[in-house]
């Protein structure tokens, strides 16, 4: 037997295909040919650094005892602790959570934020429990990711179906543990609880910042865009309202109720309140109603998927009609779909740059609640701003220099910093 263990492989996951961590992994192979004499230390990125799986189980209302999958992985710490959001959904899955862990070590060095990457997940659909069930599950979880996390160890922070209530959950579970308040421990908090102005919108705010640096780049003019969106939540529903803000037409609309179309543009600020009160876009009397497939059909110039991912796939990537796809969604093409989407000439704003303004923004909040000063508004947005306009530049600078996609380009310099942190440090022993 070898005295090493095969690349690529570990026992204790087999990557579906064209799934998460089958997609990331391809995108590190492609990232290869650029990294010098730093491809030495390359396979630490193929390799989480330590999962944890836990077991939650909670007495719900009824008196039954539900029991609950939860894990918290820890991609790489090279360069500072780890850094990523929690998740609650029913499909959640330890290759998933790994994969979005990669995928915020990449984020958080291509930004070149002081962290390493984190993700963390909880099987469950939230919708079916009530708030009490909700906080019990969210507290144990907290109390059982415990071991890893701290402010100075891995900083959580909120994702799909998790906002600022669960931060405040998490950050009082955690801080009852250790007996003292920790603010620093999770970001998205809400203000009272050491969050931060600006962080609600702050991952739509950089969809837009980061489209607006690209579409300036590839000369498309913004004002008189039109904009297709795929997913209506926190993020979606922010960057729409940026890009309506500047001149912008959103001409499609889908969430997991329904998809809207409209050529002239659905009116942003109604379809927003109406998602609010009704639980999601269907039904609201500003756009036609289209099946969902043919949301990847119709034209526009700048297509966002901001939900779930893997949406983008080779079929689909052949149907878009758009000339740039910003990811405001972790990992929304495919492996294949990407490579279509790149072969057809269609630019696409990979996602650990384009969604990366809510993780920077959490960066502020860690960094205020530290120092206990706090920012204004003007403050965050601005910092934002000229954070991710120098990241995009630099990335596509390298895309240009190498001739080779910006997502590749985002991988070289974020592989090239986390890989230059681990051989600086070198190995213990
Ligand atoms: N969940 C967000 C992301 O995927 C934010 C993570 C954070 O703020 O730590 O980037």
């Amino acid at each position: 037997m070898s005295r090493q263990d095969n690349k690529n492989t570990l026992s204790f996951v087999q990557p579906e295909p064209n799934g998460p961590w089958a997609t990331y992994l391809s995108q590190v192979d492609q990232t290869m040919p650029y990294l010098g004499d730093l491809a030495r230390w390359a396979e630490t990125l193929r390799r989480p650094k330590r999962c944890l799986i836990v077991e939650i189980p909670v007495e719900l209302d009824d008196g039954t005892i539900a029991h609950f999958e939860g894990y918290r992985v820890q991609h790489n710490l090279s360069r500072g602790p780890g850094k990523g959001g929690v998740r609650f959904h029913p499909d959640v899955t330890l290759q998933e959570v790994m994969a979005l862990a990669a995928w915020m070590t990449i984020k958080n060095a291509a930004v070149n934020l002081p962290y390493g990457g984190a993700k963390g997940g909880v099987r469950i659909d939230p919708s079916r429990f009530s708030r009490r069930e909700i906080e019990k599950i969210t507290r144990r979880y907290t109390s059982e990711i415990g071991l890893i996390i701290g402010p100075d160890k891995d900083i959580p922070a909120p994702d799909v179906n998790t906002n600022s209530q669960i931060m405040a959950w998490m950050m009082d579970t955690y801080s009852m543990n250790v007996g003292a308040a920790a603010t620093g421990v999770v970001t998205g908090k809400p203000l009272q609880l050491g969050g931060s102005l600006g962080r609600v919108k702050a991952t739509g705010r950089g969809v837009f910042v980061v489209g607006r640096e690209a579409a300036g780049w590839s000369r498309m003019p913004i004002d008189g865009a039109r904009v297709a969106i795929q997913g209506f939540g926190n993020v979606g529903s922010s960057a729409a309202e940026l890009f309506v803000a500047h001149g912008a037409r959103l001409v499609a609309v889908q969430d997991h109720t329904g998809t809207l179309f409209n050529a002239e543009g659905l009116d942003c600020a109604g379809l927003a309140a109406h998602a609010a009160t009704h639980g999601g876009i269907a039904g609201f009397a500003g756009g036609e109603p289209i099946p969902d497939e043919q949301f990847w059909d119709v034209e526009s110039d700048i297509l966002i998927p901001a939900a779930l991912e893997s949406q983008i796939t080779a079929e689909r990537a052949q149907r878009i009609k758009a000339r740039m796809v910003l990811e405001g969604a972790n990992g929304p093409c495919t492996k294949d779909g990407d490579q279509v989407l790149n072969d057809r000439g269609i630019l696409v704003v990979p996602d650990v740059i384009a969604n990366a303004g809510g993780v920077t923004v959490s960066y502020f909040e860690w960094v205020q609640d530290f120092s206990s000063f706090f920012w204004t508004e003007d403050e965050i947005n601005v910092r934002l701003d000229k954070i991710l306009v120098g990241a995009f530049k630099h990335i596509w600078d390298t895309a240009a220099q190498h001739q080779i996609s910006l997502r590749t380009a985002a991988f070289v310099v974020a592989c090239t910093r986390v890989l230059q942190a681990r051989a600086e440090r070198g190995l213990y022993p």
